[in-house]
């Protein structure tokens, strides 16, 4: 059998192959074991397999004596910003993100509405693996209470970090991708409430993706013809969880998710808020350029929402998230949130009267080349070392997750990913071409088989 990829970002597998019941349910009631049977939120995506992960979790729950709260249909961050409504001792999303159809996964939350740490998720394997779970006896097994106040209150929230008047008196036109995922609930109101006008592509919760449900460029060009034809003033695209956010330009053009963030904490700082910023190692160094324009600290951290959040915390940081369109403001939840990043980049198109084609204008442009290897049965430690010997000479080399040389106006970073059984090569450079080339160079000294964009 298929193993599940066990990770800081849950435990995930393909249904039928590498996710099976048995296997899952043990996280569940590994989870339900470190609750103490205290109240558990429970939410998740669109994806078929959907049902079937709610029974077995609800029933892992029950069977430990664990309070359900049902929320039913919501986008990750709700989840987590639940749990800290409710005062829950956890939370879990059902969901695989980003990833195609077939894959699902539980996401565990924290009494404090994050992803569980590393040392909390160490603590799961570890009673998964033990098999010593919590029962509770008949008069008290766990009880289902189902709510549909979730998505309401998570955009309470919202509302309240921005000038939702300022937003409403820009009337603007957006024109939005659901990919029929949670975000086909949360945009529409989260629009109306900030007075725009939208136009939407796949709002069906109950029917499957209909392209490759990762907000990359590549799946947007369906997004760029309508807010082209739509006249719009930008074009959102969000996950099927709806934690990641993509824009299109009101040319049509997708501004490319990793400069979401940018774009956020520009916002932020750009209204005279201060305070570091934090975001993981592999996100644009237009970061680093915001950071500086500004004057406030730039932390990076290993790939993972759970690191990015630790440090945000440690840090008491202003704003932070990942180069993959996550948006983390603290003010409304600790976790990458697709509605606060569509609320602050419209607040910031009406406080610079601009359009979103000048916003993005207004932050340095970069290529940035995304590529895996295929590096099975290989030892990626060893492969880190030697792309760390050959590029020590004229990089600075940091070594907190995989590997990243760092060159004064460009990037590569190799490290093994934590969803996918493959090696992932960023590079990020001027142009494609020397974006590239780090990556060829790369590719020569492990000598594993990749592809290039663009060449
Ligand atoms: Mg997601």
């Amino acid at each position: 059998m298929a193993r599940p990829m066990i990770s800081v970002a849950g435990i995930r597998g393909i249904v039928g192959e590498s996710l099976v019941p048995e296997e899952f349910l043990r996280y569940i009631l590994a989870f339900a074991t470190l609750c103490e049977g205290g109240p558990v939120v429970v939410g998740g995506d669109t994806r078929l397999s959907r049902h079937m992960m709610r029974h077995l979790a609800f029933a892992g729950l029950e069977s430990a004596g664990c309070e359900i709260h049902d929320i039913g249909l919501v986008p990750t961050p709700t989840v987590g910003l639940m749990v800290r409504e409710l005062g829950a001792r956890g939370g879990i999303a059902i969901t695989a993100s980003h990833n195609p159809a077939q894959w699902n996964a539980y996401k565990f939350f924290g009494p404090d509405g994050s992803f569980l740490s590393a040392a909390q998720n160490r603590a799961l394997l570890d009673v998964a693996a033990s098999g010593a779970f919590r029962r509770a006896p008949y008069r008290e097994l766990g009880r289902v209470k189902s709510r549909n106040d979730a998505i309401a209150r998570h955009l309470e929230k919202v509302f309240a970090v921005v000038d939702t008047a300022a937003i409403a008196g820009r009337k603007f036109r957006v024109a939005v991708d659901c990919v029929n995922g949670v975000g086909a609930l949360i945009m529409p109101p989260l629009l109306e409430g900030l007075g725009c006008t939208a136009e939407y592509l796949y709002t069906d919760t109950e029917a499957e993706f209909p392209r490759n449900p990762e907000p990359l460029p590549e799946n947007l060009t369906e997004l760029g013809e309508l807010v082209r034809s739509s006249g719009a003033d930008i074009g959102f695209a969000v996950d099927p969880d709806a934690d990641r956010l993509a824009m299109v330009d009101n040319t049509g053009r997708p501004v490319g998710e990793e400069r979401t963030v940018v774009l956020a904490s520009l916002a932020l700082l750009d209204r005279g808020e201060r305070g570091p910023l934090v975001v993981n190692l592999s996100t644009t160094r237009a970061m680093d350029d915001v950071a500086e324009r500004f004057g406030v600290e730039l932390h990076r951290t290993p790939i993972g929402e759970a690191h990015v959040v630790g440090k945000m915390r440690d840090t008491r940081a202003l704003c932070g998230g990942e180069g993959n369109g996550g948006v983390i403001y603290p003010r409304v939840h600790s976790g990458r949130d697709a509605a606060t990043g569509v609320a602050l980049v419209l607040e910031a198109m009406a406080r610079g009267q601009v359009r979103s084609a000048e916003l993005n204008a207004r932050i340095p442009d970069y290529v940035m080349v995304k590529t895996k290897f295929g590096v099975e049965g290989q030892d990626v430690a060893a492969l880190c070392r030697r792309v760390a010997d050959a590029f020590a000479a004229d990089a600075r080399i940091v070594t907190d997750d995989g590997v990243k040389a760092v060159f004064p106006d460009r990037w590569v970073h190799l490290r093994a990913s934590g969803t996918e059984p493959v090696v992932r090569v960023f590079a990020e450079a001027p142009s494609l071409e020397a974006a590239n080339s780090l990556v060829k160079r790369v590719g020569e000294i492990t000598a594993a088989p990749h592809e290039l964009p663009g060449s």
